[in-house]
């Protein structure tokens, strides 16, 4: 019998229904199991807690797949968990909005580590755990039958997977990608998708509804879109009725993506300038411009996978946070974002507060922004809470 039996103690958190166990709450492992194999966890007292993934050399030593010991893990548990997700967002999610969605959020569907993507008819399947990694092919198999998609490509390839001490693999499992290439359809708006390049599975789904909300926020404005990647926020504010939108991102090609988005949707490219630069020097340009805007928008990557980086990161997210106050003009907006599982809405509130304060400016909550639903947080995981965003008005 594989089993892992934690120290006497350690069970309080399971008991919340916490999936993460971590290596320092395990007294002992017995029965040899492998990575990704399933093993029943056991409190200090020998009572069964759960089933879950052994990786063996990541810090989080397992994941739980079922609380249930009558439920054993295999092919049929996960296509009923994939059939269940898919049910969740069919009843949250119009397709009116969009052809583009997050099939699975890991923890919060109830499968640790797999991440599933839809654009149009291609699936994109991301496995971040070494349990995901065990049942590839049947995650593979049941998601083409499931969603009736010909191609499912797997973007195994993201840092986090060698903390679980697997190697990155991208490609096709199903069929293959369009030669064409694949686009996807969002707000009235269509996008080209790098599926097999771009950045986590080819767009930032989680921004959606925020996408919307600057549209609508965006009429008569000079727009001012920084870390811009495919152009998201640009189309969507040209499309609201924005007077101008200076875009910036450091990627060269993300910004080739953007431009060709601009044209596929026959949106007037004059008052779309954009830039390729550093957006941390960039700012201060703009500034010894003397150049001034009504809104501007910060999305910027993730400076903080973990709490362990919050300090450096709260450095960079005040430093661009004031640079952008001090751009803003009296009456104008800013819409800013932190996708940093290591830096909680609480903290992020309080680095925006010191950054208007240095930039001796005052300003005022007038929104809040999420992850769309189709990236749910399950209440005993805050963990898949990682997308806030603020939007401030200046006085
Ligand atoms: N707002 C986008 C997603 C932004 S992702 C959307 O809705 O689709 C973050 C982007 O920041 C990436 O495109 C990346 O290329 C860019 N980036 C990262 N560091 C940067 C820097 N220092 N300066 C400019 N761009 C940067």
């Amino acid at each position: 019998m594989k089993q892992l039996t934690l120290k006497p103690g350690r069970e309080k958190s399971l008991e919340r229904r916490h999936p993460w166990i971590f290596s320092g709450a395990v007294a002992r492992v017995q029965g040899d199991p492998e990575t990704g194999d399933t093993v029943a966890v056991r409190s200090g007292g020998g009572e069964f807690l759960a089933w879950a993934a052994f990786s063996p050399v990541s810090q989080i030593r397992a994941r739980v797949w079922s609380w249930l010991e009558a439920e054993p893990v295999d092919g049929a548990l996960l296509r009923a968990r994939l059939r269940q997700a898919l049910a969740a967002r069919a009843a949250l999610l119009s397709a009116k909005d969009s052809d583009a969605l997050r099939l699975v959020h890991g923890e919060s569907d109830g499968l640790p580590g797999v991440i599933v993507d839809r654009y149009g008819e291609v699936v994109v399947l991301q496995l971040l755990s070494a349990g995901a990694e065990r049942w590839r092919s049947e995650l593979a198999d049941a998601l083409r039958e499931l969603t009736g998609c010909a191609c499912v490509y797997e973007r195994s390839d993201a840092d986090v997977r060698v903390l679980e001490g697997l190697t990155a693999r991208s490609g096709a499992l199903h069929g293959a990608l369009p030669a064409a290439g694949v686009q996807l359809r969002e707000h009235g708006l269509v996008y080209g998708v790098d599926v097999a390049g771009g950045h986590k599975t080819g767009f930032y789904l989680d921004q959606r509804d925020n996408r919307r909300r600057i549209g609508e926020l965006s009429q008569g404005r000079e727009v001012l879109n920084c870390f811009c990647y495919t152009g998201g926020f640009t189309l969507n504010a040209l499309a609201g009725g924005a007077a101008s939108v200076l875009s910036i991102d450091s990627s060269a090609d993300a910004l080739a993506q953007a431009e060709d988005n601009l044209r596929r949707n026959g949106l007037d490219a004059a008052p779309a300038e954009w830039q390729d630069a550093d957006v941390f020097k960039q700012l201060r340009v703009l500034r010894d411009q003397g150049r001034s805007f009504d809104l501007i928008v910060l999305d910027p990557p993730k400076f903080a996978p973990t709490a362990a980086f919050a300090e450096k990161a709260a450095r960079g997210y005040k430093d661009i946070n004031l640079l952008a106050l001090k751009l803003l003009r009296p009456g104008g907006l800013l819409a800013s974002f932190s996708c940093s599982g290591g830096i909680s809405a609480e903290l992020f509130q309080k680095i925006l507060a010191g950054a208007a304060l240095d930039a001796g400016v005052d300003a005022s909550i007038v929104g809040h922004f999420a992850a769309a639903a189709d990236h749910p947080v399950l209440l005993s995981f805050p963990e898949g809470d990682y997308l806030k965003g603020l939007l401030l008005r200046r006085a």
